[in-house]
């Protein structure tokens, strides 16, 4: 289990973290979510041992990650840091930057490893390309690969997916949170992307001026997020009688008592967001079908009834 006790750090004098303390169990996903700024970089580097700690302890299972005072080479053997700025060697292949930390008494293993691993992050027909010819999308993928390729037990993630395009950013981010689930590898992940969090994390957490300002499963923060900064997160959301209702909650009915007039759709794909004036205020509302400005609609608030 990861145990972060207490933690509070500074660069300057402007504190980032004040006495956090959360713990990830083996084999957990937790995602880091916050705004710009809200110290999750800070966060995972001090999780790494990058910096030290103004106070607080961090603990893996009984062995202490330290700092840079207490040690002469940053990051624990047992833990892997993916950076959002990566750095791979630039003049040699794909397939030997991710062998770089792989054993070559066992040649033939240590192919068959690197080919498993250039499955999971999609990059096979680059395998004998110069890592300084790749885009930064495939130097991501790279790194995310030489990452794991000693199946560290904990992974540390920042943005993984931040350089990598919509038509590989899906099926990637199935193959590797897929990948450390089976392996029971740690993931500790920051990101501003709903989806690597809902469908993938066990529990997230979010910072907010120096603290920890919730921490749950996403499907509570989802369902019942305590303040627009979550809701947020997820989605174009409304305050309609001090409840935060997604866009996708509201449906036009008949007749009912919230009554808006359309001033703009937005094509989304699967449907329309509509923008809305209700009582003076903007609301968003997804519908099947664009609607033109100034009709009146009646909406109703649609929010299952069972949650968890
Ligand atoms: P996030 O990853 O959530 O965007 P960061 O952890 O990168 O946030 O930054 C948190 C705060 O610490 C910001 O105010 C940022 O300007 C500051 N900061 C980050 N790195 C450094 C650094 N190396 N030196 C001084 N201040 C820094
Ligand atoms: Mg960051």
């Amino acid at each position: 289990m990861l145990q972060v006790k207490n933690i509070s750090f500074q660069y300057k004098k402007q504190p980032v973290l004040k006495d956090v303390s959360f713990s990830v169990k083996k084999g957990e996903h937790l995602a880091v979510i916050g705004e710009s700024g809200s110290g999750k970089s800070t966060l995972l580097k001090l999780l790494y041992g990058t910096y030290n700690l103004t106070e607080g302890h961090i603990f893996w299972k009984d062995i202490e990650i330290l700092g840079p005072n207490h040690n002469l080479i940053i990051g624990p053997e047992f833990m892997k840091y993916v950076a959002q700025e990566f750095d791979l060697m630039p003049f040699i292949t794909v397939s030997e930057n991710i062998g770089a930390f792989l054993s070559n008494f066992f040649p033939e293993e240590k192919q068959a490893r690197i080919s498993e691993l250039l499955d999971v992050v999609e990059l096979k027909p680059f395998a004998n390309t110069k890592v300084k010819e790749l885009s930064g999308g495939q130097k991501q993928r790279v790194a995310l690969a030489r990452a794991i390729a000693k199946q560290p037990e904990v992974l540390l993630l920042d943005e993984p997916f931040s350089h990598i395009d919509n038509f590989k950013k899906q099926s990637l981010r199935r193959s590797l949170f897929n990948y450390l689930k089976e392996k029971q590898i740690t993931c500790i992940v920051a990101t501003h992307d709903k989806n690597d969090v809902l469908s993938y994390s066990d529990n997230m957490i979010v910072l907010h001026e120096t603290k920890i300002m919730a921490n749950n499963i996403p499907k509570h923060l989802y369902n019942l997020p305590q303040n627009k900064l979550i809701a947020s997160f997820f989605g174009e959301f409304n305050v309609i009688d001090n409840k935060f209702i997604y866009a996708h909650q509201l449906t036009v009915v008949k007749k009912s008592h919230l009554k808006a007039t359309v001033i703009k759709s937005y094509f989304k794909g699967n449907c329309y967001l509509i923008e809305a004036n209700f009582n003076g205020e903007n609301i968003f509302f997804e519908h099947q079908i664009q609607l033109e400005k100034n009709i009146l609609v009646y909406l109703k608030i649609n929010i299952p009834a069972i949650i968890s």
